[in-house]
């Protein structure tokens, strides 16, 4: 079976449906989503439609979280607290009730599936390296751990020192962020884990990264947002 991983797609849309396109080209049967659809973009109420028609299983984020939790919006920078207080004007009641029926963990055979980090889901640690990883060895009993959080796409096996995925270790994979990437590559990011072929694959595409960012400008959100789509930083 194949399975795409999506995460942090955080209100940006034109990234979104590229992904979509591509998973839904390559035969995939189950998505899994691992939080934050909303926070920082122009499209959180379209991005959690979508999300909402499509995926298997979401697991809630922080940014989601913040969408409903007021007070929330204090542990966020400036930028990132100012995006949180739009995106909540942006969402009907229908859509926040979503948010908040969202589970912080889906365990789905060997597989877990969570926003941050699987210990402690709640507090939103990020595993950055693979000291971090190896910490977190004995607080999941299923071989695949999937995160996101970081916005940076990362594998750790935790049973060896093996770099690329293989089928016998246990591992914590970031999948990457859809809406925002991090490390440098503004291409989108997503997982596509093959459990028949025994692969994990990192997919990275371009996608309309200009359309996104000129939205995020339109709506008057702090214009630091609509500048890191394009540099991926
Ligand atoms: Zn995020």
């Amino acid at each position: 079976m194949r399975i795409a991983l999506i995460s942090d797609i955080h209100g940006n849309l034109e990234a979104l449906e590229t992904a979509l396109d591509s998973i839904q080209s390559q035969g995939v049967e189950r998505i899994y989503c691992l939080g934050d659809i909303v926070g920082y973009g122009a499209n959180p109420a379209e991005c959690l439609e979508l999300v909402k028609s499509v995926a298997n299983g979401v697991v809630l984020g922080n940014h989601d979280e913040a969408a409903f939790r007021v007070g929330t919006e204090d542990h966020f920078n400036m930028i990132a607290a100012t995006a949180i207080l739009w995106t909540r004007s942006q969402l009907s009641l229908g859509q926040v009730s979503y948010l908040k029926s969202l589970p912080y963990t889906i365990s789905d055979h060997d597989m877990l599936l969570v926003h941050a980090s699987p210990s402690k889901p709640k507090a939103w640690h990020y595993v950055f390296g693979r000291m971090d990883a190896v910490s977190l060895k004995d607080t999941f009993s299923e071989r695949l751990c999937f995160i996101g959080h970081s916005h940076t796409p990362k594998i750790f096996s935790l049973s060896s020192e093996a770099a690329e995925y293989n089928t016998r270790d246990q591992f914590i994979i970031n999948v990457g962020s859809i809406g925002q990437p991090r490390d440098g590559d503004p291409r989108l990011s997503y997982g596509l884990l093959d459990t028949f072929a025994g692969t994990y694959e990192n997919v990275r595409l371009e996608y309309d990264a200009l359309k996104a960012a000129g939205k995020i400008r339109q709506a008057h959100l702090p214009s630091y947002l609509a500048d890191r789509l394009l540099h991926g930083k």
